[in-house]
């Protein structure tokens, strides 16, 4: 069965046509740009791309072009079902659910909490609804691999209203890809899923970690937004909560600028005064900038003490994880993060770490301690089986 997988945003739609038993990608792209003038769509199948400009740029003429190249390759009747992300599903949606109005509905009431992604989300939905009308739509949520966590993890110590009236707690994110990545680590591990606990780390221009214990996320990084917890691309992660009402007295400047700051402009791009790239980052600090090398080293010490932190949720730590942009590709961070994480029993294997071949999986860890794995995250694929799952019951 081919399913379809569905990624809007904003001004973008992601997609991927997958097979979920085997993994198989018969086609996949990026419409751009959408609503503003110059659209554009890239297209990717059996190893050949090609972009081409799209005329109006809506959600719906960017699926016409896809529905186009399904014919092209004969395979619009072989789709059997579309998996959409969506950003936030608050505490309504703790498992991948078929689309049904009363489900756009409770996507709707979460607006408040992801109000850029859950109305894009929105729109995606229903544009491929009328792309797709035969098909089941299903709905894979980022935050409800986290719907798991006890209590004492998802609750702040703030004025109990904020929580009953204003569902103001811990959610989480990248759901998709911690159950994704924890599912591949027991394989790789050879043992039982359920009987393992894992720290994961998924590191990408968002960045966050989840104790995963048994399966189930027990605790994440993330709270009711993607701001809180690590150190970034460009967002800041954890600061103090008394750092906007100082700035907005000493520097002048308006909670929305103080929020666009904290998310945009801060993090590795906020501490290097240079860029939010890792990759640049490397080079920079290689090449002696001391704002890149202070990028790294908070972007490092963050993680160990968060990688830590995890391990008291779960008691026991049986293996850490590392994937995304940055746990897939720089040996240097997974380098001095294990570095730093001695005293949990963790040894670095430099030569596996040095050799690990791109976009493979691999052991960076000596035996004798908690293992290190790298493991490439795969969302569509995730999102793919989910759906496969749902509709096949
Ligand atoms: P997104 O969260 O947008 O999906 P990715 O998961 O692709 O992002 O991660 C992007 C990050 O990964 C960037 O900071 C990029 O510099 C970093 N990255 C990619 N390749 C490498 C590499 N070889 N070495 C270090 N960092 C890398």
């Amino acid at each position: 069965m081919w399913t379809l997988v569905l990624n809007s945003g904003s001004s973008s739609l992601k997609f991927a046509l997958l097979n979920p038993a085997t993994g198989e990608l018969r086609l996949s792209g990026l419409a751009e740009r959408l609503g503003a003038g110059e659209a554009s769509i890239r297209l990717e199948r059996d190893g050949q791309r090609e972009t081409r400009a799209l005329n109006g740029g809506s959600y719906g003429e960017a699926l016409g072009e896809v529905l186009k190249e399904l014919d092209a390759l004969n395979m619009r009747h072989e789709v059997r079902a579309v998996g959409h992300r969506v950003v936030h599903g608050g505490e309504s949606f703790s498992a991948p659910v078929q689309v049904t109005p009363d489900v756009l509905e409770g996507v709707r009431a979460c607006v408040p909490l992801a109000p850029l992604h859950n109305p894009a989300n929105i729109l995606g939905i229903e544009a491929a609804q009328q792309a797709f009308p035969g098909l089941p739509h299903v709905a894979v949520f980022d935050t409800a691999f986290h719907q798991t966590m006890p209590e004492v993890a998802y609750r702040y110590a703030v004025p109990e209203e904020w929580y009953k009236q204003h569902g103001v707690r811990r959610y989480g994110f990248h759901g998709t890809s911690h159950q994704y990545v924890a599912g591949q680590a027991a394989e790789l591990l050879g043992r039982p899923l359920q009987e393992l606990n894992l720290v994961t780390a998924h590191l990408g221009n968002g960045s966050s970690v989840c104790a995963v214990a048994g399966g189930r996320s027990v605790d994440t990084s993330m709270g009711l937004t993607p701001l809180e917890g690590l150190v970034m691309g460009t967002r800041s992660g954890d600061l103090d909560p008394g750092i906007p009402d100082y700035l907005a007295r000493q520097a002048g400047l308006s909670l929305t600028e103080i929020t666009a700051a904290l998310n945009k402009k801060s993090g590795l791009l906020g501490l290097s005064n240079l860029t939010n790239d890792m990759r640049e980052l490397e080079t920079a600090a290689a090449d002696g900038h001391a704002g890149a090398r202070l990028a790294l080293d908070v972007f490092v010490y963050r993680l160990a003490k968060y990688i830590a932190g995890m391990t008291a949720a779960l008691g026991r730590l049986d293996a850490v994880v590392f994937t995304g942009g940055i746990g897939e590709n720089s040996a240097l961070v997974r380098a001095e993060v294990l570095n730093r994480l001695g005293v949990l029993g963790l040894k670095l294997d430099s030569d596996a770490n040095g050799n690990l071949p791109r976009g493979k999986a691999g052991v960076i860890s000596q035996a004798g301690g908690p293992a290190a794995l790298v493991i490439p995250t795969n969302e569509e694929l995730s999102i793919a089986r989910e759906t496969a799952r749902l509709v096949e019951g």
